[in-house]
């Protein structure tokens, strides 16, 4: 009876720790793509998304990763879900490899935004930030987005020396050192006042390299505007892009 009674505690402590790393490792729901993008996705069809012009993208792409850096390459749609974004959290050093919303399978956003610089072109608007003009695409009303974070910031003049000049938004680009678009080719990308801001890059780093030292100098309130907006924050990245904002209402969906 003895030894039941101990096995029943340890299968009780095994679940709850099996349940506690399931929680702090869920993937984010594909529903939220529906709630994200409701004027191109219809619904999931199991483990399919179901586009409102009838295409069908599956979730998985099929293939095994076989690196962290292969992850990235050539995420699927699973693969941009699989890391939770910490919307309107307080800020915090990401842990090893931790880069919620940095996997972008790039015919997903072609898909919506352009897939040449053309096509995107066609859809950018200038939204005024602080005094500059800037382009931002109109798709998914990622420019009313940035209009309402520069709303909720233009009551802060006290952190106006992060916020401009802007160091760019559209660039049809890919990532510096890698084969990867970047999400400035889609204009739903804002960099921020450099001077304020750290990038792993520009301390000549590896990626994935295991001592990426954190720095971040842009404060919270700047990274809360833009959550509660729809935008995703690279400080909350290993891979630290702390003047890099982009709008991924997919993942960034807090109240803050
Ligand atoms: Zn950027």
């Amino acid at each position: 009876m003895k030894r039941l009674g101990a096995l029943l505690t340890l299968l009780i402590v095994v679940s709850q720790a099996g349940v506690g790393a399931q929680v702090s490792q869920k993937a984010v729901s594909p529903q939220h793509l529906l709630s994200a993008y409701p004027q191109f996705l219809k619904g999931l069809d199991q483990s399919t998304l179901v586009w409102k012009d009838g295409t069908r993208t599956p979730l998985s792409g099929g293939h095994p990763f076989t690196s962290a850096a292969d992850r990235l390459d050539r995420p699927d749609l699973s693969e941009l879900l699989r890391q939770p974004y910490p919307s309107c959290t307080p800020l915090h050093t990401p842990a090893y490899a931790e880069d919620p919303g940095r996997a972008r399978p790039a015919a997903f956003f072609d898909k919506m935004y352009g897939n040449s610089p053309a096509a995107v072109r066609s859809h950018l608007v200038s939204v005024n930030w602080f005094g500059q003009r800037v382009l931002f695409s109109r798709v998914n009303g990622a420019n009313l987005a940035l209009e309402a974070v520069a709303r909720d910031l233009a009551t802060r003049p006290e952190l106006r020396n992060y916020l401009t000049p802007s160091a760019g938004t559209y660039l049809w680009r890919v990532v510096a050192g890698s084969g990867r678009q970047s999400a400035h080719s889609w204009g739903i990308a804002i960099d921020l006042n450099t001077r304020y801001s750290d990038y792993w890059q520009w301390e000549g780093h590896k990626e994935f390299a295991r001592n990426i030292g954190y720095k971040n100098r842009m404060p919270q309130a700047v990274v809360w505007a833009f959550e509660r907006h729809g935008f995703v924050w690279g400080g909350r990245w290993y891979h630290h892009d702390t003047m890099h904002f982009e709008f991924r209402p997919e993942l960034s969906f807090g109240a803050c």
